[in-house]
């Protein structure tokens, strides 16, 4: 299974742990970027790497995640 992952980028507090419950392991906290918020907030890397799985989403405190799946 496939999936696609859209981060509201401007709530993300880059708190990193959606990073860290990624079993491939694409996610990363983008540094060259500040958002609104004044984080560097999340990105990933690989789309299509993603299983659609949604372990990020459920780990993020602040529901900025949305997971399709294919
Ligand atoms: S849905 Fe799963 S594989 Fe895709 S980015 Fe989120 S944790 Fe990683
Ligand atoms: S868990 Fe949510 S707030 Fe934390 S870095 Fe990931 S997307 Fe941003």
């Amino acid at each position: 299974m496939a999936g696609y992952v859209r981060f509201r980028e401007d709530l993300c507090k880059g708190c990193e742990l959606c990073v860290y419950v990624c079993p491939p392991r694409i996610i990363y906290l983008d540094r060259d970027y500040t958002n609104r918020k004044g984080y560097h907030p999340v990105r990933i890397d690989e789309m299509e790497k993603c299983t659609g799985c949604a372990h990020c989403a459920r780990m993020c405190p602040d529901s900025v995640i949305t997971v399709e799946r294919e």
